[in-house]
């Protein structure tokens, strides 16, 4: 089949999935490739957050005796593989730049837009899709141990004020009232009242993909790396043959950074891995939102597979073998606050979080090749600006008014 679509879009995650729906919701006639089922790499097994109310990015500690505890690879929040560091040097060299405190005032203030519009953009798609019966309108909790800990929030709970952002800092006790199956001595939290929460982060990607085929809109199965710039547009080869389109988006997640390379595009793009693993609840507890256990450095995410217990960040290449130390070792803390049972799998699942170094995904049109979009890099948080992304990416490729600004998320940033 060698017919001309409008749009070809590579990449099958939430981020190329939303695209491919709003693209079609706009009446654009759209392929969407993968090399496998949609939403069955990092956006299948994340935590599920759709976190509207974020501010300020996940940053790399800057104070030395911080750094040192990292440096001695025995964390839970974090994890590295010595063989990884030179390739990887400057990469990390940036994101502790960007990890200073007037740069991470700066990034919640560029992102704050972007961050606004996750949680009605999502449930624009979910009516769409008819995926209601994941989502939980109950927020997310932050739990500290510490009561400095708790304190230090101060200064982003007065930043979320500014910006109109509910969140309520709760004590010990009355966090109980919310989750009566935690236990343990822990300080209070702070309850992310606007944020929501899904049951199964892949089975919503794959229902918004199924809404997106039901309007219309056409899957394949496909290699992204056989794209090439041809007479009007773009051509990929698939398992139905060449597929050929006027535009292209880029949404391979992790992956985008080698196919962005062929178009001469040089973008820092690093893999913060992560993994989970599920545990059936002890007897009858259950949670009802996701618990982030910041002290320690993983969240708790009921799921429909169990209590799903997810990691922070692992620094390796991409594709290096799995090291999930990191799931050991919360199991270990999180049994102080919640009873959790046996394993559901016999392994813990890795993804790879598209993270570039000042926190800001790479979204808008390529400088140098007309019709060419990138639509990748966003870190912790591509689950939650999913949605945002394909609609303000459907309305540029339109060339009509948008309502996010663009210029942020350039690719030639750096
Ligand atoms: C442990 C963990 C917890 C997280 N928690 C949250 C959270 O609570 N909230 C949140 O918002 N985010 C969270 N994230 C981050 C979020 O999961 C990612 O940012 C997001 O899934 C990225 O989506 P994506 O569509 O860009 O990439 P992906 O979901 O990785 O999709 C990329 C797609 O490209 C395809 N692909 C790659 N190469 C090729 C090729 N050559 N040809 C064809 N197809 C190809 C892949 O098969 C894949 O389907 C978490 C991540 C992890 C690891």
């Amino acid at each position: 089949m060698t017919d001309i679509h409008d749009v070809i879009v590579l990449g099958a995650g939430m981020v190329g999935v939303s695209t491919a729906l709003h693209a079609r919701m706009r009446g654009l006639n759209v392929v969407l490739v993968d090399r496998r089922q949609p939403g069955e790499e990092t956006s299948y097994g994340n935590s599920g957050v759709i976190d509207g109310g974020n501010l300020y990015p996940v940053a790399m500690p800057r104070d030395v005796p911080t750094l040192f505890q990292h440096a001695l690879n025995r964390q839970t929040a974090s994890h590295y593989h010595v063989g990884a560091l030179p390739k990887v040097a400057r990469w990390m060299f940036d994101y502790w730049r960007w990890s200073a405190p007037a740069k991470l005032e700066e990034t919640a203030r560029v992102m704050r837009p972007f961050f606004a519009q996750a949680v009605e953009t999502h449930r624009e798609l979910m009516a769409v899709a008819g995926a209601e019966r994941y989502f939980r309108q109950t927020g997310w909790l932050e739990l500290y141990r510490r009561p400095e800990s708790l304190a230090a929030q101060d200064r982003r709970l007065a930043l979320a004020r500014e910006f109109g952002i509910d969140n309520v800092k709760l004590t010990h006790d009355e966090t109980l009232e919310l989750e009566p199956h935690l236990k343990g001595a822990f300080a209070g939290s702070i309850w992310c009242k606007g944020a929501d929460t899904v049951s199964n982060p892949g089975g919503v990607t794959k229902a918004y993909a199924e809404a997106y085929v039901s309007r219309g809109g056409r899957f394949v199965i496909g290699d992204a790396m056989t794209l090439e710039k041809v007479a009007g547009g773009y051509r990929v080869q698939t398992a139905d043959g060449p597929v050929t389109a006027r535009q292209v988006v880029v949404a391979l997640g992790i992956w985008s950074k080698a196919l962005v390379a062929k178009f001469g595009y040089s973008v820092p793009l690093s893999a913060k891995r992560g993994y989970h693993r599920h545990y059936k609840p002890a007897g009858n507890a259950f949670l009802n939102r996701q618990v982030c256990d910041e002290d320690v450095g993983y969240v708790l995410c009921p799921m429909e597979q169990g209590i799903r217990l997810t990691t922070g960040v692992e620094i390796a290449l991409p594709d290096a073998p799995a090291t999930p130390v990191q799931v050991e070792r919360a199991f270990a803390h999180a049994k102080d606050l919640f009873d959790l049972g046996e394993p559901v799998e016999a392994e813990p699942w890795m993804g790879r979080r598209p993270a570039t170094p000042d926190s800001r995904p790479v979204v808008g049109p390529a400088p140098r090749h007309e019709g060419l979009w990138f639509a990748f890099g966003h870190g912790h948080w591509g689950f939650t600006l999913g949605p945002a992304t394909g609609k303000a990416l459907a309305i540029a490729m339109q060339g009509a008014p948008q309502p996010l600004d663009l210029s942020p998320y350039r690719i030639d940033r750096w």
